[in-house]
């Protein structure tokens, strides 16, 4: 029986880490952005379109873009920032299928077959995601609709920026055959030359050359490479796993009883949770303690928050009021895991009211966070963590 076809759609931000820099900072418009360096290794990350004027594009070793583009400004990576608008981007996305798969921050796959009587067809529909993310979010995103995830991304590339281009359901030989080699995802400049040498130039040329051939000189990307440029793609779009809890723990090395020691060790658990919430753009609202003591007997004691949070502090505090309730300090501690659950997505989570005090205060640690995991990323990991953590 022949299955119905599936409609995806890809949609990709445009120059995303550097449009973000211009969204925070308008001045920037229309100036050649390149966003680089730091613990990327010295490279560009991303290139405004006027930066690529010049020649400047991403993985390009950023003095090799000094170079060619003197007048180009140039900033560090801010990726604490980039993973919140992509937080935003992806609750945008969230609202048509479950079936979302993030590529990357900046880029998804969506399956939105069967969501027709909902809303419209899969073109329509990328339409109208494209004008929320720029209404909503304030940046372009380009778009490809197909019946595969590979014709899907291969078309999302064909307008940039800011671009649709939808490839209907029988029309795929045609949209493949008169495309460059290199439009194909996976064909870099080693695989180029090769198939150069064998009078390839565009997808229909590959399309045309016997399979063996391909093996025979590419191995096992030959084949790949003869199913995709006949626009065979079968992989599905496989949704992220939706996470549930986030939690660390620590067995120490030697049993603590010492009071001072386990709220440091409790700290340095709050500093890892909190962090690893912030980057999968989390907060929680459940926070368990789990103790286990020299002779294996273990407790867990858990608090419902007020507020939803992803702040070190806070987890902390939580923490050690659920201590208090456990036999640490009275027991040699083994063992002691933190964990965070009740998530939200924090482009869920109720932005701050102006004239409440806690919401203002909480606000104020969420830029805190974001300006510490910012410097944490530029620097390397432990740039910045509290005091009591130092000697560790
Ligand atoms: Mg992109």
């Amino acid at each position: 029986m022949l299955k119905a076809p599936r409609s995806i759609i890809h949609l990709d931000m445009d120059a995303f880490f550097a449009s973000v820099e211009t969204l925070d900072n308008p001045g920037l418009r229309g100036k050649p952005v390149i966003v680089g360096g730091g613990e990327l290794r010295g490279v560009v990350s991303a290139a405004s379109y006027e930066a690529r004027r010049f020649g400047v594009h991403s993985a390009l070793p950023m003095m090799t873009a000094r170079a060619r583009c003197p007048q180009g400004i140039f900033l560090p990576p801010r990726m604490a920032r980039y993973r919140e608008v992509s937080a935003m981007i992806m609750t945008i996305f969230q609202r048509y299928t479950p079936l979302v798969e993030p590529l990357s921050l900046d880029e998804a796959f969506l399956d939105v077959t069967g969501t027709e009587r909902l809303f419209g067809s899969a073109a329509d529909l990328a339409a109208t995601i494209r004008a929320q993310v720029r209404t909503e979010v304030g940046l372009t995103v380009s778009a490809g609709v197909a019946s595969s995830k590979l014709l899907a991304k291969i078309a999302s590339d064909r307008q940039k920026p800011d671009g649709l281009t939808v490839v209907t359901v029988g029309s795929e030989v045609d949209f493949l055959t008169p495309l460059p080699i290199a439009a194909l995802p996976g064909v870099g400049s080693a695989t180029m030359k090769q198939l150069e040498l064998l009078g390839v130039r565009t997808i229909g040329d590959l399309a045309r050359l016997p399979v063996e051939i391909l093996v025979r000189k590419l191995g096992q990307q030959g084949s790949y490479l003869h199913e995709a440029a006949q626009g065979v793609d079968r992989r599905p779009v496989e949704a992220e796993r939706v996470v549930k809890s986030v939690g660390n723990e620590e067995t120490f090395a030697e049993d603590i009883v010492d009071m001072v020691r386990i709220r440091k060790e409790l700290l340095a658990l709050a500093v890892k949770v909190a962090n690893r919430l912030r980057v999968q753009g989390v907060e929680a609202r459940t926070i368990v303690l789990k103790t286990k003591y020299y002779d294996f007997v273990q407790t867990t004691r858990s608090q419902t928050l007020a507020a939803a949070t992803a702040d070190d502090e806070v987890l902390y505090q939580a923490g050690c009021a659920l201590l208090t309730q456990t036999l640490a300090g009275r027991k040699p501690l083994r063992l002691m895991g933190l964990t965070a659950m009740n998530l939200l997505s924090s482009g869920r989570v109720r932005p701050a009211l102006l004239f409440d005090g806690e919401d203002c205060r909480l606000d104020k640690r969420r830029k805190i966070n974001q300006a510490v995991d910012q410097i944490n990323d530029n620097f390397g990991r432990r740039t910045i963590m509290p005091a009591t953590l130092l000697n560790e």
